[in-house]
């Protein structure tokens, strides 16, 4: 499921549309990512209006086009934005393009986990749902204080399952979670209530650096990270802890219902 880093990546491709006005909408009604608007409101709402810029939210996306039209979009498990020239013809899970002079934006999704909102607003604010967000991972919201406030609410969750709780930590998925308890060597079965006081800041400080290291690398290009951190490591059985020194198996289990990866050694 896309994080933080891989939703700024796919919000940059419809960039080339921006200052474009839309001039064809076209949906699959059905499909199931217009489970909460009806794609008959979509293609009426943003028909004739210039897409003006975009954001990321953690898994959140919002594309904002004039007159205070407000497209939210989750991509879910396999969403996916692209933007097309005018010969591309759109395939089955295409299910909303915007047509825009010699380009087509395109939201595909084949699995359709994904999903979309349309807000439009009188006096041009945002949707009270995108203003009421908790403060991102690299917001000056997210404060070492804030962050301690919220992991001492849930003492008896394992911090790794914490990680993933988009109300403390927008963005953060599966693997941010695990690279930022491997980085701390922190077991991820660890009950925040257990957690001491330099741990619950360590874990403030490496869940934004590990943001920032994601960013950097995922969001511009989709570059593949660097071997010396988890996410190479970690995707199947086999893998090794990459830390210098160590090269031990790596375990994987369920944890809470997620596949978790971490180093026996390391994270003891
Ligand atoms: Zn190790």
């Amino acid at each position: 499921m896309p994080e933080l880093a891989e939703v700024e990546y796919f919000r940059k491709q419809w960039d080339p549309g921006l200052g474009g006005k839309v001039e064809t909408v076209l949906t699959h009604p059905k499909a199931r990512i217009f489970r909460d608007i009806p794609a008959a409101a979509v293609r009426k709402g943003l028909q004739g209006r210039t897409l003006e810029r975009s954001s990321t939210h953690g898994k959140q996306m919002m594309f904002e086009f004039s007159d205070g039209a407000w497209l939210g979009l989750h991509l879910g498990m396999t969403g996916k934005l692209f933007t097309a020239d005018a010969g591309y013809e759109p395939v089955k899970s295409d299910h909303l393009v915007l047509v825009s002079g010699k380009r087509q934006l395109v939201f595909s999704d084949y699995r359709m986990f994904g999903k979309l909102t349309l807000d439009v607003s009188e006096d041009g604010s945002s949707p009270d749902w995108w203003a009421n967000l908790p403060p991102r991972t690299l917001d000056r919201g997210f404060t070492k204080k804030y962050h301690a406030v919220f992991v001492r609410r849930f003492p008896r969750t394992p911090i790794k399952t914490l990680l993933l709780d988009q109300r403390g930590f927008p963005g953060i998925g599966n693997w941010m979670a695990d690279e930022i308890c491997w980085r701390l060597q922190i077991p991820p079965q660890t009950p925040s209530g257990k957690l001491s006081n330099e741990q619950v800041d360590a874990i403030w400080k490496m869940t934004r650096q590990v943001s920032r290291d994601a960013i950097r690398v995922i969001a511009d290009d989709w570059s593949k990270p660097p071997n010396s951190w988890l996410f190479n490591h970690r995707w199947k059985d086999g893998g090794t802890c990459p830390r210098r020194g160590c090269k031990t198996d790596l375990q994987r289990a369920d944890l809470r219902g997620r596949t978790t990866c971490w180093c026996p050694i390391c994270q003891r």
